[in-house]
This record gives structure tokens, sequence and C-alpha cells, in this order.
């Protein structure tokens, strides 16, 4: 089945490295039918700003792209979107940025807690002095806010904060998802968006995609489709772990997991 990375960064957010055309072309060599560049949105300057692009660099994002979809026209399905940030209080500036284009997806993602960066390496220590629980029920909040604004296509990396190994405590079943987790899910459905399948987790301390096997099966069972995502900050990243995640998709019988295209007004 010709399967699509739809979650794919540029250098313009500073922490990736290789032209998009070189992303395409590890695309291209790894058999996908298509791929869409994901890169993290402008965001209001006193939020992330250093790893992300300024909006004055937003035109170059979407030249540099239109450019490699030319060269690549024919070859392999080019498609452009971004990697949204929730974070409560930007909405209005994320809903500004996402109408000067129409761009084909666009993945929602809590990368914050409060002011705490909490998927940053060089921040770790914090998950130290949290209480773990507590930790995922306020996440899972604000994906469920995320899930709830509107804005978003997807759901990026459910289950981000385990990415250095911090997992979700559970309480007295380790076969049964949080009730914070359901009631994201929950919402996830209810507004018919799709999640981010992202094999970066498997590139981390945590060692497993996001989201966890147990998470795909509840999200599966509320009808929610997956998009598959690298999060390829390299070319050679691009579809990395995708056989595993594939197999794991077909044999729970979920169909959608290919690219989406954003569903409009
Ligand atoms: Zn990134
Ligand atoms: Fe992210
Ligand atoms: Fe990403
Ligand atoms: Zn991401």
């Amino acid at each position: 089945m010709p399967l699509y990375d739809s979650h794919l960064h540029t250098p313009l957010c500073n922490h990736a490295k290789g032209h998009p055309r070189e992303y395409a072309q590890v695309a291209l060599e790894r058999g996908l039918a298509g791929i869409c560049f994901t890169d993290h949105i402008p965001m209001p300057q006193w939020f992330d700003a250093p790893w992300r692009m300024r909006r004055d660099q937003l035109s170059e994002y979407i030249d540099m792209v239109a450019q490699t979809q030319a060269e690549y026209a024919g070859r392999l399905d080019i498609r452009l979107g971004l990697e949204a940030d929730f974070h409560p209080g930007t909405e209005r500036y994320v809903a500004d940025i996402l109408a000067v284009y129409p761009w084909d997806y666009v993945i929602g993602s809590v990368h914050y807690l409060g002011a705490w960066g909490f998927d940053n390496p060089d921040y770790q220590d914090e998950y130290q002095r949290r209480d773990l629980g507590e930790l995922y029920t306020s996440y899972y909040h604000l994906v469920a806010q995320a899930a709830r604004s509107g804005l978003f296509d997807s759901i990026g990396h459910l289950d981000l904060p385990k990415k250095f190994g911090y997992r979700e405590p559970v309480s007295f079943d380790a076969h049964q998802p949080s009730d914070a987790v359901l009631r994201a899910l929950d919402a996830i459905a209810e507004q018919g968006l799709s999640l981010d399948y992202n094999t970066a987790g498997t590139r981390k301390p945590v060692g497993e995609s996001y989201p966890a096997p147990l998470l795909v099966r509840a999200a599966h069972e509320r009808g929610i489709d997956f998009v598959l995502g690298s999060d390829a900050h390299a070319p050679a990243e691009v579809a990395l772990g995708f056989e595993a995640v594939h197999a794991h998709l077909q044999q729970l019988g979920a169909v959608s997991v290919t690219y989406k295209q954003r569903r409009r007004a």
C-alpha cells in the first residue's frame, strides 16, 4: 500500500537539517506515494521563538516546498501543511496564520505545560519535580481543548510526555488507559480529528511510537483514524519505522493510514 509521510520538518525551524528536496528524494527511494511538510508554525514572539520559523519566513517556507513540488511533479505527491502549537491564549494568532494559505494538513500539538517546554531535552529534570499523574492529567486536558478548538486536522504525538521515559502512572489496571486520555480521545473522535501516528518516539529514550499501542487500540475503537508521520528533522529519518506501524494498523483493521486532506468549512 502506498504510504505518505505526513509529518516532516525543514531547516526553517532552526533544529532540522536538509532541504525539502532531500526529504523528497529519500521518500521516493523508500517507495512512498507522497509526503507532507508540517514545519513548526510561527507563534507570537514570546512563545518558543528559537525553535521555529519567524512569521516573515512563511513565504520562504511556501516557496521552498513549491519548488520541490515542481521538481518532483509526477513522481511524488508533495503537500504543504503545518505543525501548529496549541497553547491557551494563542488561538487567535494561530488562526490568523492558518488563514493566510490553503494548507493541506494541520497538526495540533501540545509541547508546553505553562511555561515549561516539556519535550525539550534541556529541561527534562523538571519531570522529577512533578507529580506524573497530575502532569498527564493537565496535559490531556490541554489535548482535549486542542481537539475542540476547531483549528486542527489531527493531534500530534498524543502521549508526548513519555518521550524521556516518564510514563503515565497506571493506577490499578495496566490494560486500561487513564480517564484523562480517554476523555481526550473522546474529544478527538467527537470532533472528527485524526491522530498523528508518529514514529519519532522510537528514536527517543522511551523507544516507542506515539501513541502507545494501548492508546492506538482505544482510538481505533472510537473510530479515530491515523496519519503516519516520522516527524523527520533530517532526510534520513523519512518513513523510519513505517513497516512496523503499518503492520500494527493493518492488524487492528484500521484503514485510514494515508494522507489526510484538510477539512474545509
Ligand atoms: Zn521540531
Ligand atoms: Fe511536535
Ligand atoms: Fe514535528
Ligand atoms: Zn512533532
